[in-house]
């Protein structure tokens, strides 16, 4: 019929149907050539929007791995600092004085008397004590360092020094009392002792592999 009314659609008095499928560029048709809207079929026909695969290979790349690692230790700190005179080392020695070890658990550091104390790792305050006895006022901290359960003892300290109680959390390099002479010593000085698995080892060798100031 060439019923065609250009910028007009018509739905009121031509139904759409029988839709013919148009050229590329061209309108839907019907059988009697009135321009309708598209279709959906007619739409089918429109180019389609563009869509990309990535193949498997290309998403599985190799790329190249840093050192990161699921544990780390975190940093440790010299009690005393590291230019602390030391005055006794650990292991058999001739006892200093009548109530003194022969056997000695621990090292002896000479920072000077009142000089602070610090806990060397992150830990938990587990015993406190003194000022009587051998030890005189002391401190007992658990840390974990490289996984393994560190426990250190301070030794001696002032008294009156102790700013912690059992149970406490204490963080690396936190003061947790000062330098003194309480229990059986013979001048101011730091008794430190470090245990695994509850034997003393030797601090100085236990603190040179690891102290460090950054995490590893
Ligand atoms: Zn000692």
């Amino acid at each position: 019929m060439g019923v065609s009314i250009p910028g007009v659609t018509y739905f009121h008095r031509v139904r759409c149907r029988d839709l013919l499928t148009p050229a590329h560029g061209e309108r839907a048709r019907t059988r009697n050539d009135v321009h309708c809207p598209y279709s959906t079929s007619a739409l089918a026909a429109l180019p389609r929007p563009q869509s990309f695969a990535v193949s498997g290979q290309v998403a599985a790349a190799p790329f190249a791995r840093d050192e990161f690692t699921v544990t780390w230790t975190p940093p440790v700190v010299h009690p005393v600092g590291e230019d602390a005179p030391q005055s006794d080392g650990f292991g058999y020695r001739l006892a200093p004085c009548a109530g003194c070890s022969s056997d000695h658990n621990g090292v002896d550091w000479n920072p000077g008397a009142g000089a602070p104390v610090m806990s060397i790792a992150d830990g938990v305050v587990t015993d406190i004590g003194g000022p009587g006895g051998s030890f005189g006022v002391y401190i007992e901290i658990e840390h974990v360092v490289n996984g393994q359960t560190v426990r250190t003892l301070s030794a001696h300290m002032r008294e009156g020094s102790l700013l912690h109680g059992i149970g406490d959390v204490v963080t690396v390099g936190e003061v947790v009392g000062a330098v003194g002479s309480t229990g059986q010593s013979t001048g101011a000085h730091l008794h430190f002792e470090v245990h695994l698995g509850g034997a003393p080892v030797d601090p100085v060798a236990w603190l040179a592999a690891n102290v460090r100031s950054e995490p590893l």
